[in-house]
């Protein structure tokens, strides 16, 4: 563990050891961590002579596993772990939310007089003993974990190589048609109908080698995000201009189909604290679905809000098809197509690599719906504060 405080009360009788709340503070890197740091350690010492503490701090990047096992959602967040129940208070406020929940938190009168009447030894040994036990679950829980994952690899690797060879065989049927009525025309001189139908020929071939090419290289993409465990690497980032610049990139491809854009940016967006290359892949995704799935003519919109002061909200709507309402969780799941766009190229892969890259900011991604007018996919990151 990086840093850690103890505390261990001066008011109580010194051969009385009482046992000390148990705290863990989970903080971001962040610059303003470092205040959050400070104001809790401030308030917890000044209440140190009512009931002895001891407070570690978690760096959330450090130690992802603590983060999942105590199902933090939010930074800064202090966990009470000891005496159980657990129990999280999470936020900006944390000093206020205490000063509300330290009585609750340290043992009752009675219970400290239950305690003093016994001998101090066996408390250090319970003391000793869970901590032990603590550490031995979190180690248990961490090898679960990668067995999982390591399960959920291997799963994944069959299934890419079982959809790479059931889908690579169309694409190169007809190449391999393509190429063999190539040769066939050889034999029929140069006429221009011959010309003409060789440079057809060739076009398909070339054609399909593309669609093979675009079929290995998502799922390699895919197979990397998906087979090994996200590397995160928050900074503070602009979303404004990253959109800016991913839209712009979408342009042709815009006016390729007729649709139009419309966008909402506002100047005053705050920093958001996240991985700007994960980041565009979640909007490069989304409005590649948009396209996708939107007909000729139709209208994307690309919205940006300052949602609270912790959170910015990036919408992406399209007047496309929509996505039934018993379908809107599952197609974060992985895997999953609606039938109706079984035609379409895709593995139904994208949404499930969002839904990663963005828990993994603990942040939020959704859709909203209203079949055969449109869909609207929204995520939100932290602020940068
Ligand atoms: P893919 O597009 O490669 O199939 P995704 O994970 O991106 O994979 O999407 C999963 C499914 O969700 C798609 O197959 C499609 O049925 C549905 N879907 C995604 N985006 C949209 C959209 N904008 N409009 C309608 N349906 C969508």
């Amino acid at each position: 563990m990086p840093e850690s405080h103890h505390n261990l009360g001066e008011s109580a009788p010194p051969s009385i050891v009482r046992t000390p709340l148990q705290l863990l503070l989970f903080v971001d890197e962040r610059p303003r961590s470092q205040d959050n740091i400070q104001r809790v350690q401030k308030y917890l010492e000044s209440l140190s002579n009512d009931y002895p503490f001891e407070l570690e701090i978690i760096d959330i990047a450090k130690q992802p596993q603590l983060v999942e096992h105590f199902r933090i959602l939010a930074t800064p967040a202090l966990v009470k772990i000891f005496p159980e129940p657990k129990h999280t208070l999470a936020g900006s406020d944390l000093v206020l939310q205490l000063k509300k929940w330290w009585d609750h938190w340290k043992p009752s009168k009675q219970e400290q007089i239950k305690d003093e009447k016994e001998d101090s030894e066996p408390d250090k040994v319970n003391w000793n003993y869970s901590r032990e036990l603590m550490e031995l679950t979190d180690q248990v829980f961490c090898l679960k974990k990668e067995k999982e994952e390591l399960l959920e690899q291997l799963r994944f690797k069959d299934q890419i190589l079982a959809m790479l060879a059931h889908d690579l065989r169309s694409p190169l049927t007809a190449a391999s048609i393509a190429i063999e009525t190539l040769e066939l025309a050889q034999n029929y001189g140069n006429n221009e109908r011959n010309l003409v139908l060789k440079e057809n020929l060739n076009k398909q071939v070339k054609q399909q080698f593309q669609i093979m090419n675009r079929m290995i290289t998502d799922l390699l993409q895919a197979s990397k995000s998906m087979g090994s465990r996200l590397r995160v690497q928050p900074q503070e980032m602009c979303i404004k201009s990253l959109s800016e610049e991913v839209l712009h990139h979408f342009a042709p491809r815009f006016r390729q189909k007729s649709l139009q854009l419309k966008q909402d940016i506002p100047q005053d967006i705050p920093l958001a604290y996240a991985d700007r290359e994960l980041i565009r892949q979640v909007i490069v995704n989304l409005l590649d679905n948009a396209v996708k799935y939107t007909e000729e003519g139709g209208m994307i919109s690309y919205f940006v809000i300052h949602r609270t002061t912790q959170k910015i909200q990036v919408s992406v709507a399209d007047t496309g098809p929509g996505i039934p309402e018993e379908k809107r969780e599952h197609i974060f799941e992985g895997h999953f197509r609606l039938k109706r766009d079984e035609a379409k190229e895709g593995y139904g892969l994208g949404l499930y690599l969002c839904r990663k890259i963005i828990r993994a900011h603990y942040g939020n991604i959704w859709v909203d719906s209203i079949p055969h007018q449109g869909s609207c996919f929204h995520l939100t990151l932290p602020v940068y504060c």
